[in-house]
């Protein structure tokens, strides 16, 4: 599935280098040039990865990455930062800020790229380990394959199983019915995708008081929210 990464950097330079570099490695490429503006579209867009430069006018990566850490609904969001050549300390409070890797300046794009997509496959390992995960209270149990919602049993069919895992481990963001038909059903072109819009409704009749957060997003596909009143 394509991943998404915000790229927070004020010198159009370094965007336009790392956005090549980024687009070429099949990644979506968001740019934010303030810190303000960073971590506003952390919040809205919840990217799979942020690359934050440490020097940026206003609040600076170092606050931005401190925000976003202490925040419950972006705080796994791997940062990778940028620091300047020599800046010994930023690097230091980069790490300790809760940045999961860092490169300094001036990097090669290339070195970036992997190290983005080194950072993205840890992501991914990690939260398939995670047999028992819960997302504002819709919860997965994968060994046993039960799924919850507000603690109560839902029976669910395989398929059901599948789609529910497939929103839970890409929270809040649309999957488009091809990415679904690939994903959950492994199709490798795409079906039709009645098939998916039929399980999609008996999904969410299941998901009882919470079957709002399973939104269709016209034209698009279908995206999981989180409960409204959440820590937003
Ligand atoms: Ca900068």
């Amino acid at each position: 599935m394509e991943k998404t990464v915000l790229l927070v950097e004020d010198e159009p330079d370094v965007v336009d280098l790392l956005r090549f570099h980024l687009r070429r490695a099949r990644f979506k490429v968001l740019v934010a040039t303030t810190g303000a503006e960073g971590l506003a579209s952390i919040r809205s867009e919840r990217p799979d990865l942020v690359i934050l430069d440490i020097m940026l006018p206003g609040m600076s990566g170092i606050e931005v990455c401190r925000a976003l850490r202490t925040d419950p609904q972006t705080a796994t969001i791997p940062v990778l930062m940028l620091t300047a050549k020599g800046e010994a300390a930023d690097r230091v409070k980069g790490l300790e800020t809760g940045a999961d890797d860092y490169v300094t300046k001036p990097f090669s794009p290339k070195e970036v790229v992997l190290r983005a997509q080194g950072l993205l496959r840890r992501q991914q390992s990690a939260s398939e380990q995670a047999a028992l995960v819960d997302f504002d209270g819709i919860s997965l149990d994968k060994d046993n394959l039960v799924a919850r919602v507000d603690g109560e049993r839902m029976e669910l069919t395989t398929t059901e199983f599948r789609l529910l895992t497939a929103f839970i481990n890409n929270r809040s963001k649309t999957l488009t019915r091809d990415m679904l038909l690939r994903d959950v059903w492994g199709y490798a072109s795409s079906a039709d995708s009645r098939t998916v819009d039929t399980h999609m409704r008996r999904l969410r009749e299941k998901l009882g008081s919470h079957a709002h957060r399973l939104e269709t997003i016209r034209g698009e596909g279908y995206r999981l929210k989180p409960k409204p009143g959440g820590p937003e």
